[in-house]
């Protein structure tokens, strides 16, 4: 089980990021999220959503969704782009167990554009 996205529906309006961000910081900081808006600097309007795992990247971009390897990424594979270079250094998703919460970006998103599978 992990979150995923539905980037279509994805309006960027960072509430997932702001409370991952508390969740890891109790603070609404978007520093320490886990899951975070990706933007193509070529293109205006492109918005995606990345979710870090131990494991990999998830990506959920308007061409579609994968999970890049995380090693994969850093020796430059994958579609994360300098967009995900953030996101390397941060923990990674728990799915909120570690709070004994259920995932509170899924809960928080107004358009429900995450879900969890
Ligand atoms: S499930 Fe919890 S830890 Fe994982 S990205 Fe969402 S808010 Fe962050
Ligand atoms: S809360 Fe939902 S709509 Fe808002 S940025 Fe996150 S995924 Fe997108």
């Amino acid at each position: 089980m992990r979150v995923k996205v539905k980037p279509m529906d994805c309006t960027g309006c960072a509430l997932c990021e702001l409370a991952c961000g508390f969740h890891w910081d109790e603070a609404f900081s978007l520093i320490s999220a886990s899951i975070m808006q990706y933007r193509a600097e070529e293109k205006k309007d492109y918005l995606g959503i990345i979710v870090k795992t131990e494991e990999d990247l998830f990506l959920g971009r308007p061409e579609g969704a994968e999970a890049v390897k995380l090693g994969e990424l850093q020796k430059g594979g994958g579609g994360g782009g300098a967009s995900a270079k953030p996101i390397l250094i941060r923990e990674a998703c728990d799915m909120c167990e570690s709070v004994g919460k259920d995932p509170q970006c899924v809960a928080i998103c107004p358009h429900d554009a995450l879900y969890v599978e």
